[in-house]
């Protein structure tokens, strides 16, 4: 462990918080607060991430060592460990909701590895801040599990995303009332380690805004572009117009590169609020989130957002776009013009467009987009809705080599299926066939590549389930055996394949699997 280094370039360059007492208050002028994780009082680990602890220079058996333990469970800091939470806001399911800020995250410093990367390391569930409002800071096992094996499978996924050092049982008790109904119970505490070389979102930057601060507005954006898009420098003066307007249009497309890699895998953020938007288009808090068994784009796994639907799986791009407008807005004092800022975000909807056609077409295994694809993957998804069908394992039907009607039976969750559905589906398999025809690839090459890209494994709803099932009763084989899993997604994994398996009906309407609130 004492391999760490740490050069807290966040905390030395902006601007701090003067106060420096634990109490919940509104922080004025400042990018952060110094705050110490509260100790816990019998940690244990549940699982570390050997990929994680590798871009830190960390191996093994330093993530077995008590130092490791104490460390990351909030009870240690090591030398250059300068811990603090960090103040922003946020739009939450649509409305201005003024400060939020690291209620319940306390970040430990920047780790400098041997190839000069800085990783921020911060603890999710250490105690209060200032930033906690009217909650405890904590965070229990359930949503731990969630948060700690999806932001690993994701990176394994491909997709972009903050990453998961550790998961540790604190050995306390915290008091939750999972689905807001009355009904509170005590569960067990947890904290993870999350790693990103930031962890700012577009609610830090709005919250500066929203108080007329402009010059810290300013100091925060210079601060991530010299740091985080420092190429921009090359071709845009410092301080210019110009350079925070590459910088705005580098963030849309980075947020319309994850959006289309979630659509791609059938994943549901569920609380796509500003203060959840992180500035370097990662994926970031794993809270409601949920994958689509069945492919149905109305879905959404977030109960606390049951009746707008705000967040379901089709109207992401959408939120996602509405997310770069409030964040246009807080940028404007420092362009003073609308029209640019407006130019970046139509050219949003093009570039989703782009990269969506080109997703489908990858995951239908075209060489490359063709005139006419799109009438194909209209009618494709019109099919995959009409009768419940998986969509994970549908795709990877859809590689084999024979296209028959049977080849798709392992793919839905009904018995019988209309003969209007399997006509449909034999005509639009007849038009697909004719589409691989033309690009004249061998079935052998097509199925590398359709494989590449949609997934086998995923770390289903229910599958998080049983884990936390197990954890919860001290079991933790099966998170450390998914992590296992979920490193190779695309893989076959013959001796694996239980984890493949589509829902079962236990799991339907099950809490926890197809339903989730933000309690956590
Ligand atoms: P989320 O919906 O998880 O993104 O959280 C929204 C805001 O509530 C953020 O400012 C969080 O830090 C804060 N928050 C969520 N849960 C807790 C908690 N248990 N204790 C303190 N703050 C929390
Ligand atoms: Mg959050």
């Amino acid at each position: 462990m004492k391999k760490l280094t740490f050069d807290n370039r966040f905390t030395h360059e902006l601007p701090a918080d003067p106060l420096d007492t634990n109490a919940r208050r509104q922080v004025q002028n400042a990018c952060f607060s110094w705050v110490q994780p509260s100790p816990v009082s019998a940690p244990s680990l549940v699982s570390f991430s050997k990929e994680t602890a590798e871009l830190l220079g960390l191996n093994e058996d330093d993530c077995r060592s008590n130092a490791f333990l104490n460390t990351f469970s909030g009870n240690q800091l090591l030398d250059g460990m300068q811990p603090y939470a960090m103040c922003y806001g946020g739009h939450q399911f649509g409305n201005w909701a003024g400060q939020l800020g690291d209620g319940r995250a306390i970040n430990l410093g920047e780790s400098l590895n041997q190839a000069g990367q800085h990783w921020a390391l911060q603890l999710k569930g250490a105690g209060p801040t200032p930033y906690s409002r009217t909650a405890d800071g904590l965070a229990v096992l359930r949503s731990s599990v969630r948060e700690y094996l999806c932001s690993e499978a994701m990176h394994h996924l491909g997709v972009p995303t903050t990453r998961a050092l550790s998961l540790i049982n604190t050995g306390e008790q915290v008091m939750r009332d999972m689905l807001y109904n009355g009904n509170a119970a005590y569960e067990p505490g947890a904290v993870v380690c999350r790693v990103s070389p930031s962890f700012l979102r577009f609610g830090n930057f709005q919250l500066f805004a929203s108080r007329k601060q402009i010059d810290e507005l300013r100091l925060l954006l210079d601060f991530t572009i010299r740091h985080h898009f420092s190429t921009l420098l090359d071709d845009h003066q410092a301080g210019s117009k110009e350079l925070y307007l590459a910088w705005f249009n580098e963030v849309c497309q980075r947020t319309v590169t994850m959006t289309v890699h979630w659509m791609r895998i059938g994943f549901v953020h569920g609380v796509m609020n500003t203060d959840n938007m992180s500035i370097l288009g990662l994926t970031i808090d794993y809270g409601p989130y949920g994958w689509l068994d069945n492919f149905d784009p109305e879905w959404t796994p977030n109960t606390t957002d049951a009746q707008n639907r705000r967040y379901r799986y089709s109207q992401q791009p959408n939120i996602a776009l509405w997310n770069c407008y409030q964040l246009a807005n807080s940028l404007y004092p420092l362009i003073e013009d609308a029209e640019p800022l407006e130019a970046i975000l139509n050219n949003f909807q093009a570039s989703y467009q782009d990269q969506w056609r080109a997703m489908m077409a990858s995951k239908l295994g075209f060489k490359s987009l063709q005139d006419g694809d799109e009438v194909l993957f209209e009618q494709l998804e019109t099919l995959l809705a009409r009768v419940e069908t998986d969509m994970t394992i549908f795709y990877r039907c859809l590689a084999s080599n024979k296209l028959t009607l049977a080849s798709f039976t392992p793919a839905y969750y009904q018995d019988d299926l209309p003969q209007d559905y399997l006509d449909s589906l034999q005509t639009w398999l007849h038009d697909y066939q004719a589409r691989l025809d033309q690009d004249n690839r061998s079935v052998a090459e097509r199925q590398r590549a359709m494989n590449a890209v949609n997934p086998k494994y995923l770390f289903r709803n229910y599958l998080a389930q049983q884990a936390i099932d197990k954890a919860e009763a001290g079991d933790y084989s099966m998170v450390n055996q998914l992590l296992e899993v979920l490193r190779k997604p695309y893989d076959e994994q013959t001796e694996h394949a239980q984890f493949a398996q589509r829902r079962p009906d236990w799991a339907r309407s099950k809490v926890g699997c197809s339903m989730l609130s933000c309690s956590s």
